[in-house]
């Protein structure tokens, strides 16, 4: 589960960023409106901790752009006791859930919980197919016919990432974002090791199906020809 704060005030953001890594949380920080947007918008977040007051760009404008721009993540606003009205507009404009500062940090993180299993629900799909492939994702096993094997952890959220977008390139900064994250100095190979990896796999399973690289770009599913 990825999750984004976007708070100005460093030390609050600090103590929620190091809380919700403790809990498994994989956390990114912007510290304004507008580079919180930016991160928003890259759509690999399952949950935005929302600040209303911010620098450069308010909260609710923040919340606006990232729904006009369909991305689906579970909205935390953070609003002051003095912003009734904001809360408001926070909730005409998409949010899922608001929080009153000052507050309680275990009660941020139960709220965080409630959403992110409310995120999780919505995979209703247990078994995602392609081609003559099977991907199971509960138990990350790729299947063809009687056959399976197990993925790793990366392998399976590549494959799962493929499969989700069979119909389009799967851009490789995007892999790279969600599996690894924003900090990470992960090599740019790195997502070509991986793909290999099940590449490999495809090909024991003897699968018909394939990972085409697309130059400059990602990858995409495919059949041999
Ligand atoms: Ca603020």
């Amino acid at each position: 589960m990825k999750v984004l704060i976007i708070e100005d005030e460093k030390s609050l953001s600090m103590a929620l960023k190091e809380l919700l890594v403790c809990e498994g949380f994989l956390v990114d920080a912007a510290y304004n409106g507008a580079d919180g947007l930016d991160y928003a918008l890259s759509g690999i977040y399952d949950i935005i901790i929302l600040d209303i007051t911010l620098p450069k760009m308010n909260g609710i404008e923040v919340l606006q752009t990232i729904r006009k721009n369909n991305i689906s993540s579970a909205v935390l606003i953070l609003t002051a006791k003095s912003e009734t009205e904001d809360k408001i507009a926070g909730f005409k404009s998409g949010t899922d859930d608001y929080l009153t500062k000052p507050f309680v940090t275990e009660e941020l993180i139960a709220r965080v919980w409630a959403l992110s299993r409310r995120n999780t629900m919505e995979y209703v799909d247990e078994t995602l197919k392609y081609g003559d492939i099977e991907l199971d994702r509960t138990h990350h096993l790729l299947k063809k016919d009687g056959s399976k094997i197990k993925l790793s952890t990366k392998e399976f959220q590549l494959m799962e990432m493929l499969m989700l977008n069979k119909d389009s390139v799967l851009k490789r900064e995007y892999c790279i974002t969600k599996i690894w994250g924003y900090e990470s100095d992960i090599e740019y190979n790195s997502t070509d090791v991986y793909i290999s990896f099940l590449r490999k796999k495809l090909g024991a399973l003897k699968s018909k199906t394939v990972i085409k690289s697309v130059r400059g770009v990602g990858y995409s599913l495919g059949e041999k020809e």
